[in-house]
């Protein structure tokens, strides 16, 4: 069988062989968030639910918050996944049921295992700057890692890769070389990508890596598609290199990995196996057990939304 070490092995794209790179892009829908902010929900979206084990993509601002309280997120539970924050503007406190209470500055990495059980708030400071502008990303554990013990960490330095205008710093898993400290459980990327007005690179990615590209400031083009802030470009599989292109300095998060293929039940802020999962931890949350507490937030804690009156659906990645 030697003749096949002289072929490099198909690409694959989940359970299926990659049909090669695809750029669709997605524009997002508004979602309120809390009382006082309105996000742009990426994923999961129509037809597209995941980009690797990133489940989840709100995008936000950048709002001016001057007068306003910001963000003002509850004290509500999580399962089944990591909840990253990442702001490019303003800062975010969080509080947890483990204790922490951590401020997470612009491109520090803020890192919650829910593992199978956490709760956390999350504030903008009662002293803050005026914008606020950010990314809520949600990654999804996979079956053998989903029962683990929840956890936190801070990471504010992040390893940094540059080239020619552009500057990628790891949010977690590795790019080029450079490996986020930030703990993962399926091999993936996320980097924050910032470029100079005029730049144009070839980024090294991987090719058994699925990608997409989340715009947030000024005008860049990937792979010549012009990318415009709060969207989400879908770039599939099957690239050893993205190029990018900056008409004005911008800056993107570029999302990435093996494709997710186990399928899971998504439901408010619950990823399970089952709807049965996921109606425990619902009743769990509402009894106050399991989730634990959070201590020092000034207002009541989340109530769960009702189930909805048909079956929860388990889905794939694309469905
Ligand atoms: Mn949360």
């Amino acid at each position: 069988m030697s003749n096949l070490d002289l072929k490099p092995a198909p690409a694959v794209c989940g359970q299926q062989a990659a049909t090669g790179p695809v750029k669709d892009l997605l524009t997002g829908r508004q979602v309120p968030l809390g009382e006082s902010t309105v996000v742009r929900r990426l994923l999961p979206s129509l037809g597209r639910r995941m980009v690797g084990a990133w489940c989840f993509v709100d995008h936000y601002g950048p709002d001016d918050i001057a007068d306003e309280p910001g963000m003002q997120v509850p004290p509500h539970p999580h399962m089944g996944l990591q909840t990253v924050s990442w702001l490019h503007e303003g800062s975010v406190l969080h509080r947890d049921s483990l204790g922490s209470l951590q401020t997470v500055r612009p491109r520090e990495l803020g890192l919650m295992t829910s593992g199978r059980a956490i709760s956390h708030s999350e504030e903008s400071p009662r002293e803050h700057a005026r914008y606020l502008h950010g990314a809520q990303l949600w990654v999804a554990l996979p079956d053998a890692h989903r029962h683990t013990a929840p956890a936190f960490e801070h990471h504010p330095e992040l390893p940094v890769v540059t080239a020619d205008g552009l500057t990628a710093r790891l949010i977690l898993g590795t790019l080029d070389g450079a490996t986020s400290p930030g703990t993962t459980y399926t091999p993936l990327t996320g980097a924050d990508l910032t470029l100079r007005a005029g730049a144009a690179h070839r980024l090294p990615v991987e090719e058994g890596f699925e990608y997409a590209v989340l715009a947030m400031s000024g005008s860049a083009e990937v792979d010549g598609v012009p990318v415009e802030p709060g969207s989400l470009l879908y770039l599939g599989c099957g690239r050893r290199d993205l190029p990018l292109r900056a008409r004005t300095d911008a800056t993107v998060l570029l999302l990435g990995g093996e494709p997710f293929t186990e399928r899971l039940v998504m439901w408010w802020n619950f990823i399970g196996r089952t709807g049965d999962e996921i109606a425990r931890a619902r009743t769990d949350w509402e009894h106050g057990t399991r989730f634990g507490e959070v201590h020092g937030y000034a207002g009541t804690r989340l109530r769960a939304p009702e189930l909805p009156a048909t079956p929860l659906k388990v889905r794939g990645r694309e469905g």
